[in-house]
């Protein structure tokens, strides 16, 4: 009986795809013959390394980190598999099961190779902003190639299934949420406010409407940020105030408590630098669920959920800092809350929850030296304005490198072929330059990887994240410790060491066993592993494989 049951659900899924009409029947038998959760709910916490679960642990309470912990299935061992650790990317591979060279999210910003154009990840020209300012709104998936496994439960149910992306950052909500989600909503600085873009919906729906009415951004804002606890009690060893915190606008000293009251007409992004923002954040996915009733109707839905402020807090006081650890334990009963909220809007066990981040975070480069840790931080400004010069005096062609972001070179191809250059010695003089350099490991020529002998896993990092179109050509790798950063202060990721690519994977909830492995998986095997769960496609980039140890048997 159970069988025939399964049949007709498999069975009756394409026709609900295909048909356009009465996908919500066929998702109901769907969801409703045990294959499918009511909700997922994806968590990317950005900028989260691995160790901050455990370097913390006893800090935490029972209800956040620890239940997903105790009660779920943790991958100890998850590692992000190509090159830039960065944000875009990061939510890019979760999603898709995808690599840059595959996917196309190069970076979160990148230069086109043919046309010399400058592109962010999410820029999309052709939308308006709905709800916000203007320069905050023009934004869309369009520049991801390959489809998300939200984008695959759509195809998979009809479109039935309600997807939405939240997260301050727009590229955190935007590309989670895939190219057919229902609509994905960001932070708009200017007006403190939640917002979309015309890709989604022309205006914002009333729940979203009442939601910014409330005027939270303003009421978070105008709270000083205090220490939980006695500041003996925290597990970093340096004083509040040390010499590798960045400052906040306005302040002399980066001390507790922060001060970030806001005055009339004045931007609202502080709020992306304190642990308010991801109350801010977790309370619009509430209203998200709440508004859409996700998880509440009969097929299965999909809330994509990024923390941005763990990243802006990362990079401005770095993980050594009070501010760091404070934020993680905010964070803790901030995730038990949002958990508890679930249980009751759609039942414990009725929803599927994976815990996951975008990348990790070096710790600062001085405060290793000031530990006898060899460590550096070069900026890609500077490094561009003497590499030009260089060429310049061996080629007698100025400016023949745009840009080194994303640790890549890209080379102004058009000048270098109208001033009648020779590419090949080109190339090989900036080679040359960058292998001479104390701080740089390898100097890859990405046309031709299989020249520079670079050990596993930085090879096979560097081939996943070449785009051709939307990569540098040249690609180097710092020495351990070093990092491509603006400033002294804070600290950055991007490399592919184990500090910016060993990230946390928790899964919890509808059929996840309680267990870990120390098995390596990869960035790339998140979302074969939730298509295995839900039964549903592969995305159509997927390289990755599902997580043996949660594949439910089915008898
Ligand atoms: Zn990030
Ligand atoms: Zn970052």
């Amino acid at each position: 009986m159970r069988k025939a049951l399964l049949l007709a659900g498999v069975c009756l899924l394409p026709f609900a795809a295909f048909s356009g009409r009465g996908g919500d029947a066929k998702h109901r038998a769907a969801a409703g013959n045990g294959m499918r959760p009511r909700l997922v709910v994806g968590l990317v916490i950005d900028q989260m390394r691995w160790d901050y679960l455990y370097r913390y642990y006893d800090r935490y309470g029972t209800d956040g980190f620890r239940r997903l912990l105790r009660d779920g299935f943790e991958c100890r061992q998850t590692l992000v598999n190509y090159l830039p650790s960065y944000t875009a990317p990061g939510h890019a591979c979760i999603y898709t099961g995808s690599v840059p060279a595959i996917h196309g999210i190069a970076s979160n910003d990148w230069v086109d190779n043919r046309t010399g154009r400058w592109w962010y990840c999410t820029e999309d020209t052709t939308v308006l902003p709905a709800g916000g300012s203007y320069e905050g709104g023009r934004m869309s998936p369009r520049n991801l190639l390959a489809t998300t496994v939200t984008d695959e439960l759509k195809l998979a149910t009809g479109a039935a299934a309600h997807v939405y992306g939240v997260a301050l950052k727009d590229r955190g909500g935007i590309i989670p949420a895939g190219h057919m989600a229902d609509g994905a909503f960001w932070f708009d600085d200017s007006t403190g406010h939640f917002v979309t873009s015309t890709y989604y919906m022309s205006s914002l729906p009333g729940w979203l409407q009442q939601f910014n009415s409330r005027g939270l951004a303003d009421s978070l804002l105008a709270v000083p940020w205090e220490l939980l606890y006695p500041a003996k009690s925290y597990h970093t060893a340096l004083p509040d105030d040390n010499p590798y915190e960045g400052l906040l606008p306005g302040e002399k000293r980066p001390v507790f408590p922060h001060r970030a009251a806001r005055k009339p007409g004045e931007s609202y992004k502080t709020l992306r630098f304190l642990p308010a923002g991801n109350t801010f954040t977790l309370e619009m996915a509430r209203a998200c669920v709440a508004g859409e009733k996700l998880g509440q109707q009969d097929g299965t839905d999909f809330l994509c959920i990024s923390l941005s402020a763990p990243d802006y807090i990362g990079h401005m006081y770095s993980p050594d800092a009070l501010e760091t650890e404070d934020m993680y334990l905010r964070l803790d009963r901030e995730i038990a809350g949002f958990l508890d909220y679930l249980d009751k809007k759609t039942g414990k066990g009725n929803y599927l929850l994976f815990l996951t981040a975008d990348h990790g975070g070096a710790h600062n480069a001085n405060f290793l030296r000031d530990r006898n840790i060899p460590a550096g931080n070069i900026s890609s400004i500077t490094m561009l304005k003497e590499l030009n010069a260089w060429l310049k005096a061996q080629t007698g062609i100025g400016s023949a490198v745009i840009t080194m972001e994303n640790a890549q070179v890209y080379f102004d191809e058009k000048k270098i072929a109208q001033s009648g250059g020779n590419r090949a010695a080109i190339r090989q003089a900036a080679l040359d330059w960058l292998r001479n350099r104390d701080e740089v490991a390898f100097a890859i020529d990405l046309e031709h990887p299989e020249r520079t002998p670079v050990p596993e896993p930085v090879r096979t990092m560097v081939i996943n994240g070449y785009h051709p179109q939307r990569s540098g050509s040249i690609q180097f790798i710092l020495r351990p410790g070093w990092y491509n950063g603006y400033t002294p202060t804070g600290t950055t990721h991007g490399a592919w060491n184990p500090y910016d690519t060993h990230i946390p994977l928790l899964w919890y909830g509808w059929n996840i066993p309680a267990g870990a492995t120390s098995r390596t998986i990869y960035m790339t095997d998140i979302a074969p592993t939730l298509s295995a769960l839900l039964h549903i496609q592969m995305p159509n980039g997927c390289i990755g494989k599902a997580i043996r140890e949660l594949a439910p048997v089915r008898r």
